[in-house]
């Protein structure tokens, strides 16, 4: 979650929306707003040269409106890159409702945001995130085609965590083999933060591996419980950045390399699930300075888009395998790329992703 600051009042009044901090050419804003069920909605389209703008719908209670809007901008922007760089026929887009997910999530909420994404046609088509699951994808889709990452019951790919935790690992090796010259995690100190969807699954890729894994989140009981399932330790320290680690695995949310924690970091590898980690690109660069190899987040927490989109395109497992295990080719030619030319990772990724739509843009107007 980014936390930017609030425009300032001579933004606001000169150019309100599109002057917006994190407004990066988007081509929808839809505000989604119903009193009966209390549903507050923002869908951010961002581009759809490749195919339709798919991105999950984050349900979180944000400090005000534009803490949502900018996260949903720079969510749907990421969202962009990822389906790009990942060679996926599909554009950038993601949801985010404002509200509490235990306490204000009903499944006549999820039904108005169903019909406020069925009114886009399938310009934008969503799947979960932070504060969502495959039940309320389900509910969505009653109302709406315009959506993945429904129950494996109901004919969908079912939860995408699994598959996303298995490119971030993929991508961690791609970045271990760059910084240590091997991929392999065994003995390598592994902070996992945030266990969650992706978080847990992760570890149990590291620990059968052979890492030494500690786990961080702000959940008690799923420390407990994730801890004597694996065999893991719990980092009961209130400073995770200063601890000496190989490995920092940011899976909970985003932004948290930044100008309070860049100088702490003892972590020679950063290589996690959650979107938008660096708080801003500056920090792709301090990274870099001190030798800390990024593995952007775009790229490597592609398993899930991968997972749903085998919904639209028909694929199986093998296919999303294959495609999820690709990361690990994809992430090491990215950070090659970055250090032959000099720039950071998370600018690489970000340029072969404009690439792709750039090439595709000259096609379509062949
Ligand atoms: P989740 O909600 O299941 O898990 C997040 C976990 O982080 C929770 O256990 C929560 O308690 C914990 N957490 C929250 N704030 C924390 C903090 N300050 N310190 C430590 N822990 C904290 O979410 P998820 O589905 O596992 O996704 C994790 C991240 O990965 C999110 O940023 C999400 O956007 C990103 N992501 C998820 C997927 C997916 O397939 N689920 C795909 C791509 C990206």
């Amino acid at each position: 979650m980014t936390t930017e600051i609030i425009p300032s009042a001579e933004l606001v009044k000169a150019d309100p929306v599109f002057g917006q901090l994190s407004f990066d050419n988007h081509e929808q804003i839809v505000f989604c707003n119903d009193k009966d069920t209390g549903l507050k909605a923002i869908i951010g389209i961002h581009n759809t040269v490749l195919g339709p703008a798919l991105g999950g719908t984050r349900m979180w209670q944000y400090n005000n409106e534009w803490e949502a809007l900018n996260d949903v901008l720079r969510l749907s922007q990421g969202m962009t890159y990822k389906s790009a760089i990942t060679g996926l026929n599909l554009g950038g887009g993601k949801a985010v409702i404002i509200g509490d997910a235990k306490t204000q999530k009903t499944p006549e909420l999820m039904r108005k945001f169903g019909e406020f994404v069925h009114s886009l046609s399938g310009k934008y088509i969503t799947a979960e995130d932070v504060g969502m699951n495959t039940e309320d994808m389900d509910i969505v889709r009653d109302v709406t085609p315009y959506v993945t990452g429904i129950s494996e019951s109901k004919g969908g790919s079912g939860n995408p965590s699994p598959i996303t935790a298995y490119g971030v690992f993929m991508g961690m090796k791609a970045a271990a083999k760059f910084q240590y010259g091997s991929d392999v995690l065994e003995g390598k100190t592994i902070y996992v933060q945030g266990i969650g969807h992706v978080g847990e699954a992760l570890v149990e890729h590291l620990v059968n591996e052979g890492a030494r894994v500690t786990i961080d989140d702000i959940n008690r009981e799923r420390l407990e419980k994730v801890s004597a399932k694996y065999g893991v330790s719990i980092y009961e320290g209130n400073d995770l950045y200063s601890e000496p680690m190989d490995i920092y695995a940011p899976c909970a949310l985003g932004a948290t390399i930044n100008d309070n924690t860049i100088n702490k970091l003892k972590a020679k590898v950063i290589a996690g699930a959650a979107n938008n980690q660096l708080a801003q690109d500056k920090h792709g660069r301090m990274l870099q300075d001190r030798g800390i190899v990024y593995a952007p987040d775009f790229l490597i927490n592609a398993g899930g888009i991968i997972n749903v989109f085998a919904e639209l395109e028909n694929y199986g497992k093998q296919e999303i395998i294959r495609k999820t295990e690709n990361i690990y080719n994809t992430t090491l030619e990215i950070l090659q790329r970055a250090k032959a030319n000099g720039v950071t990772t998370h600018i690489a990724a970000v340029n072969a992703a404009k690439e792709r739509i750039e090439a595709r843009k000259r096609e379509n107007l062949k």
